[in-house]
């Protein structure tokens, strides 16, 4: 069954990206783009029988799992970025963000969990400032037991504790989002575009700072990220 949603989802999402980047101008077209991408992946998991499946564990306010990289493409980046731009201070928060990406740009994981650097996109109570338009990397992490999530991310686990690392999640949810991230990517390297991934403080802030970047971008540029 997860086969077949996985199968069918990247045939819709690669024939969305290939027809939506052929006429896309700038930066509101990615967004729609991504807003396409994942009202698919919604209705796949919609068409999936929900049979015995036991509900996510996931809460507002528990931000255990948003301490490590979030690769997001220059589409998600985008959509983040046409979000935030309606904001006051614009610039300033892109300049912040900018800062925060060069921190964590060559931080595994583990280091990034042990030198405490949260996502900048938390608010003070723990939730997602950017909850609609967050990239595909979060919308496919789920966890059916909070305990597990902060066991993996405790960073006090020996190095020979092989079920540590281990969150029990809903593996559909997963699939799909890992699949859709992979076919965007596929139709981005397909045009000759910037394809790389980026944690979501740089990505975002990149377009945040240059709203002439999608432009660009279409056109061929790489998004000015390291
Ligand atoms: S973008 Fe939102 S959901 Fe994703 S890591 Fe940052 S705060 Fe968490």
């Amino acid at each position: 069954m997860i086969g077949s949603a996985v199968l069918r989802l990247r045939e819709r999402v690669a024939a969305l990206a290939t027809h939506a980047l052929a006429a896309a101008r700038g930066e509101r077209d990615l967004a729609a783009l991504a807003e396409a991408v994942w009202a698919a992946i919604e209705d796949e998991r919609a068409r999936a029988p929900a049979g015995d499946r036991p509900g996510p564990a996931c809460r507002p306010g528990c931000s255990t799992c948003c301490r490590v990289n979030v690769g997001t493409l220059a589409i998600e980046g985008a959509a983040v970025a046409a979000r935030l731009r309606v904001d006051a201070g614009a610039a300033a928060r892109a300049r912040d963000l900018l800062a925060f990406h060069d921190r964590v740009r060559w931080l595994e994981d583990r280091e990034r969990v042990a030198d405490r650097l949260a996502c900048p996109f938390l608010d003070a109570g723990g939730r997602c400032a950017i909850h609609p338009v967050r990239p595909l990397a979060c919308r496919g992490l789920s966890s059916l037991d909070a305990a597990d999530c902060r066991r993996a991310l405790s960073g006090v686990a020996p190095d020979d504790d092989e079920d540590a690392g281990l969150v029990r999640m809903d593996l559909l949810q997963k699939a799909l989002h890992d699949e859709a991230f992979a076919a965007l990517a596929e139709a981005l390297a397909a045009r000759g575009l910037d394809a790389r991934c980026r944690d979501v403080s740089g990505m975002a802030a990149a377009f945040l700072a240059d709203p002439g970047l999608a432009a660009a971008f279409l056109a061929g540029a790489r998004v000015p990220l390291a």
